[in-house]
């Protein structure tokens, strides 16, 4: 019996949400999209204008700039789950506050324990810390870290690379190597034996997690 929440689910309480101050300035939430069965995870900050008005997560112009990366990287939005950190817009794009992050971290959390991803992809500071709390992002984008037996690929947020042209190359490289990225998490599953596969840990939360045991492959 498949015992596992359905995004549905998570998504239905997402769009009724209450449980922080950012559910009184929202028009829709924006709980993320992609099949339940997705290889790889991009997980933004928060929703922007447009995706506030349209209840969809990357539509404006950063959304713009992530589809072209994901085609750098040969993948495409149907094949892949986007999502972020908080479900519903901060007031003028502002950062997420340390209580809207906690109070919005479970439906990440049971998102991530429903899709089970391989790869995890974060786009900027927020969601890179959920994983990698005392990581900086200007030192280790692009750089792949083995998480709780998942890989994550902290990069650049699609927006600051816009707003910074130099970042731009940058973002791009560190694109590039997501397949590879990919390839070499398969593989790696497929030569360790049902039997001896370690159980899966939750991801706590940020706030609780020691250093994380960095495991670079790249
Ligand atoms: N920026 C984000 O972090 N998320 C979105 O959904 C859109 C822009
Ligand atoms: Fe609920 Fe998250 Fe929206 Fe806050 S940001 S109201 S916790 S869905």
């Amino acid at each position: 019996m498949n015992t596992k929440e359905t995004l549905d689910e998570i998504a239905a309480q997402v769009t009724g949400c209450e449980k922080c101050a950012l559910h009184f300035s929202r028009k829709n939430s924006v709980p993320g999209e992609g099949p339940a069965n997705a290889e790889i995870m991009f997980i933004g900050e928060g929703p922007g204008f447009y995706e506030n008005e349209q209840g969809r997560p990357f539509v404006g112009q950063a959304g713009k700039f992530l589809d072209e990366l994901l085609e750098i990287a040969g993948l495409n939005r149907e094949k892949v789950f986007i999502c972020n950190v908080v479900k519903c817009r901060p007031p003028g794009n502002r950062d997420p506050l340390p209580e809207e992050l906690i109070a919005c971290g479970g439906y990440l959390d049971r998102q991530i324990e429903a899709i089970d991803p391989r790869v995890i992809v974060t786009l900027g500071r927020f969601s890179m810390a959920k994983f990698l709390p005392y990581a900086r992002i200007s030192e280790i984008h692009g750089h792949a870290s083995l998480v709780h037996g998942k890989l994550i690929v902290p990069m650049y947020h699609p927006a600051a690379a816009l707003h910074q042209p130099s970042l731009k190359p940058q973002i791009i490289a560190d694109f590039k190597t997501l397949p590879q990225a990919l390839e070499q998490m398969k593989k790696d599953q497929k030569s360790i034996p049902a039997a001896e596969s370690p159980k899966e840990d939750p991801i706590p939360p940020a706030e609780n997690e020691p250093p994380a045991e960095q495991l670079s492959l790249f």
